[in-house]
């Protein structure tokens, strides 16, 4: 795990320190990420928001629409429009961090690939990995100790 988890947009005008690692990272192989992103997946690290502490600048909300039409506001660097997270489903509490902003994409890598109903062919997944076609049972797949900050942070 990574001490240092620090991040920011491409000019440089907002940076980002993540005070731990992530609850839990998905690969989505979603259609709305693969367009959203121009790429063949996104890769979002599911983490408590005043667990992201900005050091310079300020993200600002960008909604998108969604098939579930529930809310999906994905906060960008005002001057060069680089995501750095989202706030799926209006949940404040709740930030999903773009893992390809840290200054170490690799630092984070997936515990779980969803949507793969939707991936591309030429992307080849590690078998150790758990996949899923569609979404995935979180209670069978989180360590106890993310269940138990995650319910910390929707209790507030
Ligand atoms: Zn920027
Ligand atoms: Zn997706």
């Amino acid at each position: 795990m990574a001490d240092d988890l620090e991040g920011g947009c491409a000019c440089g005008a907002v940076r980002y320190r993540l005070a731990s690692a992530p609850m839990f990272v998905h690969c989505c192989h979603c259609l709305d990420c693969q367009r959203q992103t121009g790429s063949a997946f996104v890769i979002n690290g599911l983490i408590e928001t005043d667990r992201i502490e900005v050091l310079e600048g300020a993200p600002e909300p960008v909604g998108v629409p969604t098939d579930s039409g529930r809310p999906h506001d994905v906060y960008r660097c005002p001057k060069c429009q680089t995501a750095m997270w989202s706030d799926y489903g209006g949940r404040p509490f709740l930030r999903f961090v773009r893992i390809g902003t840290l200054d170490d994409p690799s630092a984070l890598s997936p515990d779980v690939h969803i949507y793969t109903r939707s991936k591309v062919p030429w992307v080849g997944l590690p078998a150790d990995v758990p996949t899923f076609e569609v979404f995935y049972e979180r209670e069978a797949l989180w360590p106890p100790e993310s269940e138990e900050r995650l319910r910390k942070a929707a209790a507030g």
